[in-house]
């Protein structure tokens, strides 16, 4: 065959080949236009695995009238003018590529409304010619349908997947956006069921509770952004948020760690590698956390348009990013707060000159077994340039809103336990050391936050009771009169039922089950000496301690690993409510190093 040069339809599906792998890439490409589109709601519908029919409605700011046609013509954008741009770029799409590809490949329609026109049109495209054009009444904002995708491609038909497959796929793509747009409401609705949706609220953890399901997201600890420029002004500044799972929750693989680069998910072995030894020793050996990271940093230093599908990224500092994801999730997991105080939103100093790029930076190998690395954050920075940098205070760079709430505090590192010693105590290991947990009065310094956390809020659970009697002497009859209030906040109801005699009709719910005359006399012997403003505590301290587990009790792995997870949250996990006598026994790396005579 001699050469030739070849006609424009087959290079448009040569090209749309690259763009439209599988339906899911469809789902893809069009909600980033809707997002572009600056879309507050997002509707996708697909049937058969997508292959059947992708609809993706949006309430964005439609295309115009006159420029629907030259939208769905190759390289036309409304995103991008100069090749400086691609410098630069802000939006997800740019390329100019996903309509026309989409429309090669399919039977395409598109309706559409702009915002500042009256009227929309719809346009009907077979297999990239246009077959039909028409006015329309639309709401604002557009609809894309997308029917018999590759019906002109025999080829890629025939490696599609299981239609099961696409629709995993598919489902993967909107929970992806809807993580990275908490602000935006997702809709996904596969073979006539709604599968998938998101609340708009601009919380991420709402969209992860639907994402994960309520049991793993309880397991999920909050990433803070913190910005290493606050100590290192000579770095990008680049911040990491989100959510990286407790290890208690972890999988098999790395799979469920879920990246994001200025609101566009990623592929990234090498940051997904710095999630996983972010947790040292804390997981069970080859396992991977659970996260769900957004990482953000200036457009400048990323290069987007490595993919067609624009699913890599390129940094211009890979080793600041590796850095910033490794020291974001350890500093989650292990309670440590960074040396400097950080406050997030503070202005960035511009960057200044790199002094370090032609220093050689550890790496990490890129192997699944890699080994672990050391944690020495400030060893694993680049070091800092001599002199600070004199380029004037520039406004921070913005990305959407990391939906933040405030997160409990933590009071202990996380801990992974290891066992149980006696039925007595729990052994759990720390970053790099030692915890012995006594299961009673941890347990007991836990319920008793809780019950008077829900006193504080006056939302105290209760159980009824039937029929309890006590009798109560004077003294124990005059400090129920005296503190009634107290009593009666925290759940108890008791009434006088003759002589001596008290009836008590409720209890706090964790009390069910407790031998509850024995844990009244107990309560009331101490309410005897307190004073008004301690009877809440005094009351809650020995509600905890009759609920709390016994010495003796064996637990399974699953409640110690639960019980250690919430001494960490507790605001003094270190003693017992009452007397104070210690939780635990912290023995530390050091201490361990020199019972063997290592020094
Ligand atoms: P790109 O997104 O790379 O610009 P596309 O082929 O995906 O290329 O889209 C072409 C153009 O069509 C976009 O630049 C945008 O102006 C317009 N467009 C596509 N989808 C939408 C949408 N849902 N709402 C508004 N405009 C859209
Ligand atoms: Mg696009």
């Amino acid at each position: 065959m001699p050469i030739h040069i070849l006609p424009e339809h087959v290079v448009a599906k040569i090209a749309a080949g690259e763009v439209v792998e599988r339906p899911a890439s469809v789902a893809k490409e069009l909600v980033e236009n809707a997002l572009d589109a600056g879309a507050r709601t997002i509707t996708v519908e697909a049937d058969g695995g997508g292959r059947r029919l992708i609809r993706i409605s949006d309430d964005g700011s439609g295309i115009p009238a006159g420029e629907v046609e030259l939208a769905v013509t190759r390289h036309a954008t409304s995103k991008l003018q100069a090749v400086e741009d691609l410098m630069n770029i802000a939006t997800l799409g740019f390329r100019g590529e996903a309509l026309a590809s989409i429309a090669a490949v399919s039977r395409f329609t598109i309706t559409t409304r702009s915002r500042d026109e009256s009227a929309g049109v719809t346009l009907r495209v077979e297999g990239g010619t246009i077959a039909n054009r028409s006015m329309a009444g639309a709401p604002a904002g557009t609809v894309i349908t997308v029917e018999n995708l590759f019906y002109n491609v025999p080829a890629r038909l025939k490696f599609l997947k299981a239609e099961a497959t696409e629709r995993r796929h598919i489902a993967e793509i909107v929970a992806w956006y809807a993580m990275a747009y908490p602000a935006v409401r997702f809709i996904l609705r596969q073979d006539g069921r709604e599968q998938f949706r998101s609340n708009g609220s601009g919380e991420l953890g709402d969209v992860l509770v639907e994402a994960l399901g309520l049991d793993d997201f309880r397991q999920m600890l909050k990433v803070e952004p913190a910005d290493l420029r606050q100590r290192r002004p000579d770095l990008p500044p680049i911040q990491v948020w989100g959510f990286t799972s407790g290890p208690a929750l972890n999988r098999a693989n790395r799979n469920h760690i879920t990246l994001f680069v200025n609101g566009r998910h990623i592929k990234d072995t090498g940051l997904a590698h710095a999630v996983v030894s972010a947790y040292g020793s804390l997981l069970p050996g080859g396992r991977c956390p659970v996260a769900v990271l957004m990482i953000s940093a200036p457009p400048a230093e990323i290069d987007v348009n490595v993919h067609p599908a624009k699913t890599e990224v390129r940094f211009s500092q890979p080793d600041a990013v590796f850095a910033a994801v490794q020291r974001a999730v350890r500093t989650t997991v292990t309670g440590q707060e960074p040396a400097v105080s950080i406050a997030p939103g503070a202005n960035f100093l511009a960057p200044g000159p790199a002094p370090w790029q032609d220093r050689p930076v550890s790496r990490p190998p890129r192997s699944a077994d890699a080994p672990q690395i050391d944690f020495g954050f400030d060893a694993d920075l680049p070091p800092a340039a001599t002199a600070a940098p004199s380029q004037p205070p520039k406004p921070p760079f913005t990305m959407p809103a990391p939906g933040l709430t405030p997160a409990r505090r933590r009071s202990l590192p996380m801990l992974r336990v290891v066992g149980q010693v006696g039925a007595t105590y729990i052994v759990a290991e720390g970053p790099s050391d030692l915890y012995l947990i006594d299961q009673h009065t941890a347990h007991t310094r836990i319920l008793f936050e809780k019950l008077l956390a829900q006193h504080t809020a006056g939302k105290v659970k209760t159980e009824a009771l039937d029929g309890v009697t006590i009798e109560l002497d004077r003294r124990g009859r005059e400090a129920v009169e005296r503190h009634a209030e107290a009593l009666a906040s925290l759940g108890f109801a008791l009434e006088p039922f003759g002589g001596s005699a008290y009836l008590v009709r409720t209890v706090p719910d964790l009390l069910a089950g407790q031998d509850i005359a024995e844990v009244m006399r107990l309560i009331i012997v101490d309410l005897q000496s307190a004073a008004g403003e301690d009877a809440a505590r005094t009351i809650a301290a020995r509600a905890g301690e009759a609920a709390a587990y016994k010495h003796g009790r064996t637990l399974d792995h699953p409640a110690m690993q639960a019980l250690v997870r919430e001494l960490e949250y507790c605001a003094d996990a270190k003693t017992a409510p009452r007397d104070g006598s210690p939780t635990l026994v912290h023995i530390t790396a050091e201490d361990l190093a020199k019972q063997f005579g290592r020094k």
